[in-house]
């Protein structure tokens, strides 16, 4: 399939390669001591020190998570007030140290650390994977997962 366009998932960012990103991650999880509050099981320590850098988590309760989204999205970063909001049991599953919500709380905060905004981009180029927000915001949340010692079968950092 090499000629077949590539789809967007997310917003076109300016583009990264899973090294940078890789780089970036593993930074964040070693300044942020991931590895000791997963093993505490409070990973809401790691995102209550955000706030001093203007960044809000704004945990709902499933009621008014479902009334926003209408239960379509997992965790939601917006890059004008730097908040991510996260429905409570995803916030609450994630902080006890279970592997799927940390990926969405880490996705989000991918975003966030990547300095995802939504640009109205023009190009004649077509856009590839390495511009796409969403493929960006996943390998930065797999890259995570993995100094945490999780396994992820799609990964294959050798080269790193
Ligand atoms: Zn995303």
């Amino acid at each position: 399939m090499e000629n077949e366009p590539y789809q967007l998932r997310g917003s076109r960012v300016p583009p990264m390669t899973l090294k940078e990103i890789s780089e970036t991650a593993k930074g964040f999880s070693r300044n942020f001591e991931l590895k000791k509050y997963l093993k505490l099981k409070r990973i809401d320590k790691p995102l209550e020190m955000l706030s001093p850098y203007g960044i809000t988590i704004d945990v709902k309760n499933e009621v008014q998570w479902i009334k926003e989204t209408f239960g379509l999205t997992s965790g939601h970063f917006d890059p004008n007030s730097l908040t991510i909001s996260l429905p409570e049991h995803t916030y609450e599953l994630a902080c006890a140290g279970d592997k799927d919500a940390l990926f969405i709380v880490m996705h989000e905060i991918g975003h966030l650390i990547l300095g995802h905004k939504a640009l109205f981009h023009s190009s004649n180029k077509l856009p590839t994977y390495q511009e796409d927000s969403e493929w960006q915001a996943d390998s930065f949340a797999e890259v995570i997962l993995d100094t945490l010692g999780f396994s992820l079968k799609q990964l294959s950092f050798d080269f790193l």
